[in-house]
């Protein structure tokens, strides 16, 4: 029988393997298992920093969540920041990442939390659908962050440009290719294997990055 559970500090490797999965998923992260192990093993090792919440299907834990524990002057109460949402791919669809989103929930509520707060990629519309349906509501502000440790950049995917090597072809992601439904805003990566350059016709692989 699936449970879900409190993550310790022996689950830190199966769930840094989780981690994996979904930063290697994210338009903005990149995979650094010692990072991930790291970040983890201080959550598990400070329970007032937050909690992972882990579904364990036959003694195995195959999916996560997290709560990191803030505090918001406007609300006057304890806020939580909900991080690391995955479920392994082969047991998505079944309810379990909504399963364990709910259990979130009513931890947050129990323990007195004024809001719970997300961030997922704009382009993402199954994880936002997926979110509203679970009450959460898309928010006017915008993020603002400054990196403070360049060794972890950002992935640098969404702004770059990519030329046919058979005609000169740019694509801007900025631009898209809105003639063959490619949205502004969609990275080169994300574009469909199917897509070729609007001029050549070329294929996708014979694109290279512009520096
Ligand atoms: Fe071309």
């Amino acid at each position: 029988m699936p449970f879900i559970r409190t993550a310790v500090s022996s689950d830190v490797p199966r769930c840094s393997k989780l981690l994996e999965i979904l930063f290697s998923q994210e338009h903005e992260f990149t995979v650094d298992a010692e990072a991930q192990t790291k970040a983890l093993a201080i959550i598990t090792g400070n329970p007032e920093l937050g909690c992972i919440f882990v579904v364990e299907i036959n003694g195995i834990i195959e999916g996560m969540v997290m709560l990191l524990f803030t505090v918001s002057t406007f609300l006057g109460k304890k806020v939580a920041l909900l991080e690391d949402m995955v479920v392994a791919p082969e047991w998505r669809g079944k309810g379990f990442g909504s399963k364990l989103i709910n259990h979130a929930i009513k931890f947050a509520e129990s323990e007195g939390f004024g809001r719970i707060t997300l961030l997922t990629d704009r382009d993402n519309e199954t994880a936002q659908r997926f979110y509203k349906s679970k009450g959460f509501s898309q928010s006017e502000m915008v993020v603002f962050r400054k990196m403070l440790d360049l060794k972890q950049p950002l992935k640098q995917m969404t702004m770059n440009a990519w030329m046919c090597s058979e005609c000169g072809y740019v694509y801007d992601p900025a631009e898209g290719d809105i003639d063959n439904n490619i949205k502004a805003g969609t990275p080169f990566e994300r574009v469909t294997d199917e897509w070729a350059c609007p001029v050549c016709f070329a294929e996708k692989t014979t694109f290279e990055l512009l520096s």
